[in-house]
């Protein structure tokens, strides 16, 4: 049986015996008396430990901070004067009646209290210890409460909650993928999937109708700006939609969580503004404008949609005809005869979503016509191989009766650090890799045994780095 009281809860329990488990987040000696703050999941909560009140007394004496440990006391109403009211448990104190010591604990080596200036390095090789601050813990636990809000609306609304595999083939977003050789298969290759693109559509033609992931992507991008390897996005797919309606109901999910989340949050302009793209870029020169009437203000959330892109543009490194945003985006009905006569001047049925000048989703109504398809594969110089070894299984799935679709996939990271106002998504990442793709506290990437490489058929190059002798 469990009868540990939270430190929340003391406040409800005054004159009453309580057993307090957690962390000293403090202490601090007062002439004989030692005064400690324990520290649990929900907050704070004062011990006094008094000579002669507490036979474990001597032991408290030994008590340094972070030190894991079960108190026993009596709860008793703060005098007028001691009311901490700065603290939620500020109106009471614990009298300890008995300690026993859970776990002892080295000092750590920068101070938990808040950890913002403290090096990357630092808090990323410890950070377990990090995410004992308060703005760490909180960070995680808003994130939990996100995707559980997520989870809910969109299971209200009929979708449903589908795992789709990490271990797979390609599929082309423009990033390079992480690959992940085949034991079992000598010489073959899984990779690490970007999106879950492909498997979303598959479930449209599975008769899924309303798809929903909170899907971790992979993506083996070079250092640039605020990336991650492995990231999060609420991965959504819908049948017999239209592009107003993927963005309804984007907006309405959106709108629905600010105001149970972040009541203190003001959006900009409701409905979010549909932007066409050209506009956009005439405007702000920016296809992620920040619409904030005041940029400054931490609680102003300016949510706008980019609509009408180019489904297509020229490439900047050699000059090839490449497409925006990826090949399964269906051209706009209108543009269709342009295909064959200027490619350039089509316009997708794409949107992106943007949030106070970061674009924090892309989606697309798809093409559900093989033959349109293969047309767009075509425009792209897909040779008739590379179309049906990287993408028959598709066109063979559309064969057999495809509900027109679309979807939407917003970053969970992005949205998470923008409404908790941090600067970057590692904030609000439990354990972020650093810029260079390194998990420092686990020691990885890492060497591995020559073994575990010849089983994987690996042969690691001498002029790369060695592997380790087994
Ligand atoms: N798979 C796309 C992406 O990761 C999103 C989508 O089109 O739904 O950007």
């Amino acid at each position: 049986m469990n009868n540990r009281t939270l430190a929340v809860e003391t406040t409800g329990a005054v004159g009453k015996e309580v057993i307090l488990k957690g962390w000293i987040h403090v202490r601090r000696d007062m002439g004989k008396i030692i005064f400690i703050h324990l520290r649990d999941r929900t907050g704070q909560v004062q011990v006094v430990f008094g000579p002669g009140e507490c036979p474990d007394y001597e032991a408290a004496k030994t008590l340094r901070d972070e030190f894991v440990v079960e108190i026993g006391g009596l709860v008793a109403a703060r005098g007028q004067k001691n009311v901490n009211p700065n603290m939620p448990t500020g109106t009471v104190e614990v009298q300890a009646r008995s300690l026993n010591i859970l776990s002892t604990a080295a000092t750590p080596p920068f101070p938990l209290e808040d950890t913002k200036n403290v090096s990357e390095e630092q808090r990323l090789t410890y950070r377990y210890l990090d995410l004992r601050s308060e703005r760490m813990n909180e960070n995680i636990r808003f994130r939990s409460r996100a995707a559980m809000f997520i989870r809910n609306y969109l299971t209200r609304k009929g979708f449903v909650e589908i795992e789709t595999p990490y271990i797979t083939k390609g599929t082309p977003e423009g990033a390079r993928e992480y690959i992940i050789p085949s034991r079992l298969h000598p010489g073959q290759f899984y990779v690490l999937p970007q999106s879950p693109q492909q498997f979303k559509q598959l479930l449209m033609v599975g008769g899924m109708e309303r798809y929903f992931q909170i899907a971790r992507c992979f993506r083996d991008e070079d250092q640039r700006g605020d990336r991650q390897p492995e990231f999060t996005q609420l991965d959504l797919e819908m049948s017999f939609v239209d592009q107003d309606d993927v963005l309804d109901l984007t907006e309405k999910l959106f709108t629905a969580l600010v105001a149970e989340l972040c009541p203190e949050k003001k959006i900009t302009t409701m409905p979010f503004p549909r932007i066409p793209y050209a506009e956009a870029m005439k405007k702000w020169g920016s296809d992620k404008p920040d619409i904030r009437k005041d940029k400054n203000n931490p609680d102003e959330l300016g949510f706008c949609f980019i609509v009408d892109f180019p489904l297509f543009e020229y490439s900047t490194a050699d000059k090839k005809l490449v497409n925006t945003h990826h090949l399964f985006t269906a051209p706009q009905d209108s543009d269709l005869e342009l295909l064959d006569t200027d490619p350039t001047k089509v316009k997708g049925k794409q949107y992106d979503f943007v949030l106070n000048g970061f674009e924090i989703a892309g989606g697309s109504i798809r093409i559900h016509d093989q033959e349109l398809q293969r047309k767009v594969f075509k425009i792209l110089k897909l040779t008739d191989r590379e179309i049906e070894t990287r993408f028959g299984h598709i066109l063979r799935a559309f064969s057999y009766g495809v509900p027109p679709h679309g979807g939407i996939a917003p970053g969970l990271d992005r949205i998470v650090m923008i409404l908790r106002n941090e600067p970057n998504i590692r904030e609000v990442i439990a354990f972020p890799k650093t810029g260079d793709g390194r998990d420092l506290m686990m020691g990885a990437p890492s060497t591995l045994p020559a073994s575990t490489l010849r089983d994987a058929h690996i042969q690691v190059r001498k002029d790369r780095k060695d592997s380790e002798e087994s």
